[in-house]
């Protein structure tokens, strides 16, 4: 796929920071020229965490569209409780500031490699019955 690739990695833990095993994420994004796939779906998807809340996504770095900036969508949900619904944001992207969803307590920290991609991290705390 065109684009840079990210890996994001992290934890799924409970309000009282406690790892939640098997939550679900659920990830959907625009590719790096800003365009969803609304037909076949590529860049959505699900996973579970594992036992220990840990999950990763591979993909790439998202394109920008107009209105918006980075951002990837995900909602995140422990097993029979409520979902999280969010979005991730990428630091130092310009349009940030200018985004009324934008919020930097869902900045991802990422690091540049030097093969060319990027890694990341984001940690999500999500409600439990
Ligand atoms: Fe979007």
């Amino acid at each position: 796929m065109q684009g840079t690739n990210l890996t994001i990695t992290g934890q799924v833990l409970d309000q009282n920071g406690q790892p939640v095993a098997n939550a679900l994420l659920d990830f959907w994004q625009a590719n790096s020229n800003g365009a969803y796939d609304n037909a076949g779906y590529t860049l959505r998807g699900h996973q579970y965490a594992d036992q220990n809340g840990y999950y990763t996504l591979n993909t790439v770095v998202p394109g920008l569209y107009p209105g918006r900036t980075e951002h990837i969508h995900v909602k995140v949900q422990a097993p029979n409780s409520p979902v999280l619904t969010t979005q991730l944001f990428f630091p130092g992207v310009a349009q940030n500031s200018r985004d009324s969803i934008y919020d930097p307590s869902l900045l991802l920290n990422v690091v540049a490699n030097a093969d060319g991609t990027q890694s990341a991290t984001f940690n999500f705390v999500v409600p439990t019955a």
